[in-house]
C-alpha cells in the first residue's frame, strides 16, 4: 500500500489515540465529530460560527473555510493550550484544482488522459494549501457523471470508470503524499459517495435511482480505487440511492465502504447533509436524523450540528451505543495522529513557509503545463491552426477573452483574477511584432444584449482571422449550476452568426465546465479549440496552442452531443436488442438527430496525423488466469512533433449478462518526433475478462472478446481472441487500473 492517510499507525501513536479516547468526556467525543463553518463557506444556507468558547470547551473537532497560517495557528493555540484535553483541530477546505495557484478544472485536466500529470498538481495544490494551515482536502471529486446538464460534472473526471479511478488514484496520490521536510500530507477526499453524478434530469440535489449493476460497475469503481489508493476520508453525497439517503446509507457506507472494502478512513458528511435527512422524510427530527448516520458510520458531522447537539440525550438514553461514537472518535483521532498534529500541532501553520509557497514560480510553469495538456482540439477545417505569430491582423471577440476571473472556472479556492492570464493578454504577448490583436467585446454569455455585434463585424471585416472566444461564465458550472440546454448562452449565438456572415476565417475558443451541444457552431466556424476553465494560466497556455508552440494532445474525457436531448450520452452503452441500422426505422436512433455524439469520447486532434497498423495479439486462445498482450504500431505520419493518447478498449461479446459495446480498459500517452513510430504493448488479464453474472459474482466467461485499439473510442481497429474457460476470479481483483498500480520490482 502507498504511504496514505490511511496506512496503519505505529503502536506509540495507536495508543496515544486510545489514552486520549479513554479520558473525553461524551461531550468531548462529539465534538471531535463535529465540524463547524469559518462563516465563509458558500455552498449551502446559513452556516454556524464557531466561537472560541466553543474551542476552549472542545466542541468542535474541526473547521471547515478558515484558512492562513496566522489564523489557523491562533485557533490552534486555543484548542491545543486551553482545552482540556489539548486535541489539535483539523482545518477543511475545497481544494478542487488548486488554493492560490489555479489549476485547470479537473474535467479539463482529465482531458489530459495524463494521471501523473494530476497527480502532480493534486501535490503542487497540497504544498500550498498546507502552507495555509490546511489539512483535509475535500477533494478528488470521483463521481462519474454522463448528463452534462449537471453542473458538477465540471469537477471529476468525466464519464468512464477506468479513467476516472485512474484521475481517483493520482489525485489522492498526490494530495497525501508525505515530504520528510515539510508538513505538506494532506487529507484527501473521495467525493460524493455515491452516485451523485446520476442525479434525475441532471438537476442538482435530485433524486437518483439506479440498478445495483450501474451501481457496481460504473460509479462505485472510482471510490473503490481511492479506497485501496489509502484515501484517508470520503464525503457522503446529498442523493439518495433506492430510497434511502446517503446519509443515512448503513448498506452501502458501513456494509460496502467499510467492511466490504476493509477501508477504515474518516467519513464525511457533506454540508448540513445529516440533518437534510429531515427534509428527505427519513428522519422526524434533528436526533433521529443523528441516529441514522451515526449508524450508518458517518464520522463528522458538517455543519448540522446534530451529533454535538443531538447524541448526548440517545447515548444516555441508551438508544445509542456509545461504541458507535467511540469507533468514529478513533478514527478523527487516528486522522489527526497521521498527520503528526497529535506531536506538533502548529506544523501547518508557518507563516514564512505560507510566504514562500504561495504562487510560486514553479507552480505557474506547471498550471501552464497542464493547461496546455487539457485542451482538445475539435475541428481544424483546411489546417487553420496554428496561427502564424507574424499574421498581420487578429481579431479577438467575445466578453470572455479579457475576463481573468472567468478563466479560473468554478471553485477557485483563493485564486485571484488579478493573477490570473486572460486569453485576451496570453494572446496579445504570444504574437510577434509585425502582427497586430484588435479586440471586440461583441457579446457575452451572460446577456442578451446584440449592441456590440456591429463593433465586432467591424473588426472581423479588418482582419485576417478571427478568433470568438465564446462558451459559459465562470460560474454557469459547479454546484447547483444546472442548465436544462447545452447550446451557447446569451447573445453569443447571434454574435457567431455575423462573423461567419463577414466570410473571414473565425476560430472558436470555448470556455466552459461541461460537454456543450456543438453541432450549431460545428456547421459555422472553421476551426473549435475546446479549452475549458484552464485557470491562472490560461492565457498563455490557449496561446501556446493558437501559435503552434504546442501541439494539441488533449482527448475528450466525456462524450459532446450534438443538441442537449441526447444527454446522458456515453460511449460504453449497452447493444440493445435493436442498435441502430441505417435504413430500419424500427432500431434505437432519434427521428431529428443522429443517435451518436459529435464527439466521441476520447476524441481530439493533433496538427499532426497518427496512423495505427492493426493490433496483434500474443494469443488468440487463453485460459482465463492466462494474460493477454495487445501489441499495435502508432507511427506520426505527419510533419511535427506531437503526442497521442492510445486507448485501448474491450468487449466481452457474450456474457451471462450483457455486456457494455466497449469499455476502456488501457491508455497510453506516447510522444512521437516526424515520421516516428513506437509500439505501444498493453497487458490485460482476469480483472479485464471479468464480468459481474446475474449473482453479481466476479467471473470469467468462455467465450469470445473484441479488442479495439484507436485514438478515440469511435475510430478504432480490431482483433479478437478467445477465453477457452469460464473461471471464478482467482485471488483479489484490484479497482486501481493496472499501469497505476505500485509493483514492488527486485
Ligand atoms: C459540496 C461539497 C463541499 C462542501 C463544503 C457542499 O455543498 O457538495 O462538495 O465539499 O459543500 O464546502
Amino acid at each position: 500500500m502507498p504511504p496514505s492517510a490511511a496506512a496503519p499507525l505505529s503502536a506509540a501513536t495507536a495508543s496515544k489515540v486510545e489514552a486520549l479516547l479513554a479520558r473525553m468526556t461524551l461531550e468531548e467525543k462529539l465534538g471531535q465529530l463535529s465540524q463547524w463553518s469559518g462563516g465563509t463557506a458558500p455552498t449551502g444556507p446559513k452556516a454556524a460560527s464557531g466561537s472560541e468558547e466553543d474551542i476552549r470547551a472542545g466542541r468542535i473537532g474541526s473547521f471547515l473555510g478558515l484558512w492562513g497560517a496566522e489564523t489557523t495557528r491562533r485557533l490552534q493555540h486555543i484548542a491545543v493550550d486551553e482545552s482540556r484535553l489539548h486535541v489539535p483541530l483539523l482545518f477543511a477546505f475545497d481544494v478542487i484544482h488548486g488554493l492560490r495557484t489555479v489549476f485547470p478544472v479537473p474535467l479539463a485536466e482529465a482531458a489530459s488522459w495524463n494521471p501523473e500529470l494530476a497527480q502532480r498538481t493534486a501535490r503542487a495544490a497540497a504544498i500550498e494549501a498546507t502552507a495555509w494551515g490546511l489539512h483535509w482536502a475535500y477533494a478528488p471529486m470521483v463521481d462519474i457523471a454522463r448528463d452534462a446538464r449537471w453542473g458538477r460534472i465540471v469537477e471529476g473526471a468525466g464519464e468512464d470508470p477506468f479513467l476516472g479511478s485512474a484521475f481517483a488514484v493520482a489525485r489522492v496520490r498526490g494530495f497525501q503524499a508525505a515530504d520528510p521536510a515539510e508538513a505538506t500530507r494532506m487529507l484527501a477526499t473521495a467525493k460524493h459517495f455515491v452516485a451523485y453524478g446520476a442525479v434525475e434530469a441532471g438537476r442538482e440535489y435530485n433524486t437518483v435511482d439506479i440498478s445495483k449493476r450501474a451501481l457496481l460497475e460504473t460509479y462505485l469503481p472510482p471510490f473503490q480505487a481511492a479506497a485501496e489508493a489509502g484515501v484517508g476520508s470520503i464525503m457522503t453525497s446529498f442523493n439518495e440511492v433506492a430510497g434511502v439517503p446517503m446519509h443515512a446509507h448503513a448498506e452501502l457506507v458501513r456494509d460496502v465502504l467499510r467492511k466490504a472494502w476493509g477501508w477504515n478512513g474518516v467519513v464525511v458528511s457533506d454540508y448540513t447533509g445529516i440533518k437534510e435527512l429531515l427534509v428527505h422524510g427519513v428522519a422526524a427530527d434533528r436526533a433521529q436524523a443523528a441516529e441514522l448516520a451515526l449508524r450508518a458510520t458517518i464520522d463528522v458531522d458538517m455543519i448540522s450540528e446534530a451529533y454535538l447537539r443531538d447524541l448526548p440525550a440517545l447515548v444516555r438514553a441508551g438508544r445509542v451505543p456509545v461504541s458507535l461514537v467511540d469507533a468514529s472518535v478513533r478514527r478523527v483521532l487516528t486522522a489527526k495522529a497521521q498527520l503528526g498534529l497529535l506531536d506538533d500541532p502548529y506544523r501547518y501553520c508557518d507563516p514564512a513557509r505560507e510566504a514562500a509557497r504561495t504562487l510560486t514560480p514553479d507552480a505557474r510553469a506547471l498550471a501552464r503545463e497542464a493547461a496546455r495538456q487539457s485542451i482538445v482540439l475539435l475541428k481544424n477545417q483546411g489546417e487553420l491552426l496554428p496561427l502564424r505569430k507574424d499574421t498581420p491582423n487578429i481579431a479577438v471577440v467575445g466578453a470572455l477573452a479579457p475576463d481573468a476571473r472567468a478563466v479560473l472556472g468554478s471553485w477557485y479556492a483563493l485564486g485571484e483574477a488579478s493573477e490570473a492570464v486572460s486569453l485576451l493578454d496570453g494572446i496579445k504577448h504570444a504574437v510577434g511584432p509585425k502582427a497586430r490583436v484588435t479586440y471586440a467585446r461583441g457579446a457575452s454569455p451572460v446577456s442578451l444584449d446584440t449592441s456590440g455585434l456591429d463593433e465586432a463585424v467591424k473588426v472581423a471585416k479588418a482582419a485576417d482571422v478571427v478568433i470568438a472566444v465564446v462558451g459559459e461564465s465562470g460560474d454557469m458550472s459547479g454546484e447547483a449550476r444546472s442548465r436544462s440546454w447545452l447550446g451557447l448562452p446569451g447573445a453569443q449565438a447571434a454574435l457567431i452568426e455575423r462573423l461567419r456572415a463577414t466570410g473571414k476565417p473565425v476560430i472558436a475558443v470555448l470556455l466552459n465546465g461541461r460537454p456543450l451541444a456543438l453541432s450549431w457552431l460545428e456547421e459555422r466556424v472553421s476551426a473549435i479549440m475546446e479549452s475549458w476553465f484552464l485557470g491562472t494560466e490560461m492565457g498563455n497556455a490557449v496561446a501556446d496552442v493558437l501559435f503552434g508552440d504546442e501541439n494539441p494532445s488533449g482527448k475528450l474525457p466525456v462524450s459532446f452531443p450534438r443538441r442537449t436531448g441526447q444527454v446522458p450520452i456515453y460511449y460504453d452503452h449497452k447493444a440493445t436488442g435493436r442498435p441502430f441500422a441505417s435504413g430500419d426505422p424500427f432500431t434505437s436512433r432519434y427521428l431529428d438527430v443522429p443517435w451518436t455524439p459529435l464527439y466521441p469520447f476520447g476524441f481530439g486532434l493533433s496538427y499532426t496525423q497518427f496512423k495505427y497498423d492493426p493490433p496483434q495479439l500474443s494469443a488468440t486462445k487463453l485460459a482465463p488466469t492466462d494474460k493477454l498482450e495487445v501489441r499495435v504500431r502508432v507511427q506520426n505520419a505527419g510533419k511535427r512533433a506531437g503526442t497521442e493518447v492510445v486507448q485501448l478498449y474491450l468487449r466481452d461479446d457474450v456474457g451471462s449478462t450483457t455486456r457494455p459495446v466497449q469499455s476502456l480498459r488501457g491508455f497510453e500517452r506516447v510522444t512521437l518526433a516526424a515520421g516516428e513510430a513506437r509500439e505501444v504493448v498493453f497487458t490485460l488479464d482476469q480483472d479485464d475478462f471479468s464480468l459481474l453474472d446475474s449473482q453479481f459474482q466476479r467471473v470469467v466467461e468462455a467465450g469470445t472478446f473484441t479488442v479495439m485499439v484507436g485514438g478515440n473510442s469511435r475510430d478504432v481497429q480490431s482483433a479478437r481472441f478467445e477465453v477457452t474457460r469460464s473461471a471464478k476470479l482467482q485471488g483479489k481483483s484490484s479497482a486501481i487500473p493496472r499501469m497505476m498500480r505500485i509493483t514492488s520490482k527486485p
